[in-house]
C-alpha cells in the first residue's frame, strides 16, 4: 500500500462526512500515511503529541495503564486519535495500539486547525466524535461509581453470616451514638458470644462451626425489628444495636435471642444434625457522655459476667445476672 492517501480512501470516513472544497481535500491528501503493523504503538500515555490521526482502515485499541491491559475502547476507520492533545496541548492520556494492520493519516497541528477553520463540516464531525467520547466516559464513570458502591457495601458486610462487620461497627456506631445522644432517645447494645465454641469446632469440625455461626446470626435477626442492627463483632461474637430502646427492654430482646439460638436445630449441608449451641449476652445502655468504645466495653464486661456466672445467660451492666435457664 502507498504512503499517500487516495481520494477514494477519504470518501466514507465519518470525520470527513460532507467535508468538501479543494482546499480541504488537498490539505488532507498532502498528509502522510502511517502503515501500522498489528501490535505497533501509535501513542503512549504521558508522551507529548502534536498530531491528529485519522484511521483510514484497520482498528486501533485504546489502553489506559499499559498496552498489555484490556482495551477500554476500539476505534475503527473514520475515527480519530490524539485530538485532545492537539486541542489542549497536553500529553496523550492513553496507549493506542494497532489491533490489526492499519492505515492511519497523520495531520499536523497546523493542518488540523486549518481544517477546522476551512471546513464547518469537519469541525461539526469533530464535535460529534468528542461528544461521543464524553458520553462513553460518563457511562464508564457511572459504572465505576456503581462498582465502588458495591465494593464499599461488601467491605462492610461479613461474608459468612451476611451481617454487618466490625468495620461497619467502627464507622457507624459512633455516628449512631452521637445522633441518639443529641435526640435524647435511648440506645442499647447487646453483645453476645457463642459458648464453648472452641470445643464445638474441635468436636464437629470448623465447617460445621461455620454453619452454626450463620445459624446463630439468623436466629438473632429473627428476634429483631427492622430498625435494630446486628453485626458480627469478631469470630463467634456478635453485637446488636437497639435504637430507641432502654436496657430494660433490651433485656427482653436479649433473652429472646438467647432462647431462640438455644432452640434452633442446625444441620450441616450433608444433613448431619448438630447439637444446639448456647450464647452468653451482655447489655449496656448508652449514657449521655459515652463514646462507642466505652459503651462496647461495658456490654463486653456484662457479657463476661454472663460467661463466668455459668454461660447461657444474660447479664446487664452494673447488675447481677438477669436472665438464665
Ligand atoms: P467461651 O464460652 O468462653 O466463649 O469459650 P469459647 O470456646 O467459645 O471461646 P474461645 O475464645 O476459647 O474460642 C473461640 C472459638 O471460636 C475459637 C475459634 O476457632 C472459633 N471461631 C472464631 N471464628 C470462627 C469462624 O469464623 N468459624 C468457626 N468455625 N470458628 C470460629
Ligand atoms: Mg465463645
Ligand atoms: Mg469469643
Amino acid at each position: 500500500m502507498t504512503r499517500e492517501v487516495t481520494k477514494s480512501e477519504l470518501k466514507d470516513l465519518f470525520i470527513l462526512r460532507r467535508v468538501s472544497g479543494a482546499r480541504a481535500i488537498s490539505l488532507l491528501t498532502e498528509c502522510p500515511v502511517i502503515e501500522m503493523e498489528r501490535g505497533q504503538i501509535l501513542l503512549k500515555a504521558g508522551q507529548s503529541n502534536q498530531k491528529l490521526y485519522i484511521i483510514l482502515s484497520g482498528t486501533l485499541s485504546v489502553h489506559l495503564e499499559s498496552p498489555d491491559r484490556a482495551p477500554v475502547a476500539i476505534l475503527d476507520a473514520g475515527e480519530t486519535v490524539g485530538e485532545l492533545s492537539v486541542i489542549d496541548d497536553s500529553p496523550a492520556t492513553a496507549f493506542v495500539v494497532a489491533s490489526e494492520p492499519s492505515r492511519v493519516l497523520e495531520l499536523s497541528e497546523a493542518a488540523f486547525w486549518d481544517l477546522v477553520s476551512f471546513s464547518h463540516a469537519f469541525a461539526c464531525n469533530m464535535l460529534m466524535i468528542l461528544s461521543e467520547r464524553i458520553r462513553h466516559s460518563d457511562a464508564a464513570i457511572t459504572r465505576n461509581v456503581r462498582m465502588r458502591r458495591r465494593f464499599e457495601k461488601d467491605a462492610l458486610l461479613d461474608s459468612l453470616t451476611g451481617l454487618k462487620n466490625r468495620r461497619w461497627i467502627d464507622s457507624r456506631l459512633p455516628r449512631l451514638l452521637d445522633r441518639h445522644q443529641r435526640s435524647g432517645l435511648p440506645l442499647t447494645l447487646v453483645m453476645f458470644d457463642v459458648d464453648h465454641f472452641k470445643n464445638f469446632n474441635d468436636e464437629y469440625g470448623h465447617e460445621a462451626g461455620d454453619t452454626v455461626l450463620a445459624s446463630v446470626a439468623s436466629s438473632a435477626m429473627d428476634c429483631l425489628r427492622p430498625t435494630d442492627l446486628c453485626a458480627r463483632y469478631g469470630g463467634e461474637e456478635f453485637l446488636v444495636i437497639l435504637t430507641g430502646i432502654p436496657k430494660e427492654i433490651g433485656l427482653s430482646v436479649a433473652e429472646r435471642i438467647r432462647q431462640n439460638v438455644k432452640a434452633t436445630d442446625v444441620e450441616t449441608d450433608d444433613g448431619r444434625k448438630l447439637p444446639p449451641v448456647t450464647v452468653s449476652l451482655g447489655i449496656a445502655e448508652a449514657r449521655s457522655d459515652d463514646v462507642a468504645a466505652i459503651l462496647i466495653k461495658r456490654a463486653d464486661s456484662a457479657m463476661y459476667r454472663a460467661k463466668t456466672s455459668g454461660r447461657n445467660r444474660t447479664c446487664m451492666e452494673d447488675t447481677g445476672t438477669e436472665g438464665s435457664t
